[in-house]
């Protein structure tokens, strides 16, 4: 299907940009690699009037890496992240995730921005945002604040961010220990039937530190409170394993669709979260 008709803008300061979306009201969005929000235009599920194109927008874009800080631009796409050498480096959990986002064509127009703030319970990065317990740069006509990840999302497609503010960057301290990303989709491309991030931290036989968020398994990514702290301070033995993975499952709250019924999803879950903190407790 075609598009209705709209406006396009292309500001070239987050400033312009934040006076068109003002300007507008909820008949403006704004734009970024665009590979979420032209196929729901085209489906007519998003009808706008006003589109403000970030592609202009210099300031939005790069990775900067300054000790344990790690900040990426709201336009920086998912290809850019898989090819920086430094970022592989200090949060290769970053590659290993961004790598299993659609297909290079998608991720060469994705970015890392309207990822996290489409509200997508499919997209990946908000489920690694939360793992990394990253926090959201979001400018408006009355300045600018951050946002956890952890507290971004309400619903699916209704986050923190208010309709006039835009997404700039993204913020989150290297991540230490093993980690893993570890995802089930029904063929390669394709979104997550149920996904997990896992980090962990070992200190001598002991884990000092552990992190779990989940992908695509409810209406929002979930951090899995519950599973972080049976597995903080136990010896990630096969209990601790077990005992992790089921907390971690229960938080989860799928929904029946064309990926599954719930049970199924269920199983999905179990199996990619025993995956990834197999994997981290490995390469910690
Ligand atoms: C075939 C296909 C397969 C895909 N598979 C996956 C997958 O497996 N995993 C996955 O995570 N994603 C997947 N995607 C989605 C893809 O990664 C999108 O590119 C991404 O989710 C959105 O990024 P974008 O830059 O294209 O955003 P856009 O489509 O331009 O925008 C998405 C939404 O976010 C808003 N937005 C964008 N940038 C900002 C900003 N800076 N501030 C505020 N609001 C903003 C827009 O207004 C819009 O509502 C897939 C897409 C396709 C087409």
């Amino acid at each position: 299907m075609i598009p209705a008709a709209f406006e396009y803008h292309r500001p070239d300061s987050i400033d312009d940009a934040i006076k068109i979306i003002t300007e507008h009201g909820d008949e403006a969005r704004v734009i970024a690699g665009g590979h979420s929000l032209i196929p729901m235009m085209k489906l007519r599920m998003a009808d706008l009037s006003h589109l403000v194109d970030l592609q202009q927008i210099s300031e939005l874009k790069g990775i900067i890496i300054e000790g344990q800080s790690v900040t990426i631009g709201a336009m920086t796409t998912q290809h850019e992240l898989i090819a920086h050498e430094e970022l592989a480096k200090v949060a290769p959990i970053m590659t290993e995730a961004a790598l299993q986002i659609a297909d290079p064509q998608v991720r060469y127009m994705g970015t890392i921005g309207g990822n996290v703030a489409n509200g997508d319970p499919g997209n990946d990065m908000p489920g690694l945002m939360q793992l990394l317990h990253a926090s959201y740069t979001l400018a408006g006509p009355n300045g600018t604040r951050t946002v956890q990840a952890r507290d971004f999302y309400e619903a699916a497609y209704f986050t923190a961010r208010e309709e006039e503010e835009i997404l700039t960057s993204i913020t989150f301290n290297s991540p230490v220990g093993g980690y893993a990303y570890e995802k089930q989709k029904r063929k390669i491309g394709d979104y997550a039937t149920a996904a997990a991030g896992v980090l962990i931290t070992k200190d001598g036989g002991t884990c000092s530190h552990a992190s779990i968020a989940l992908t695509n398994l409810a209406d929002t990514p979930i951090y899995c409170e519950e599973a972080v702290s049976i597995l903080t301070g136990s010896d990630l033995g096969a209990g601790a394993i077990e005992a992790a993975t089921m907390a971690a499952v229960n938080a989860s709250d799928p929904g029946e669709d064309n990926r599954g019924p719930i049970e199924f999803k269920k199983h999905a879950a179990k199996v990619v979260i025993r995956r990834a903190l197999e994997r981290a407790i490995e390469r910690a």
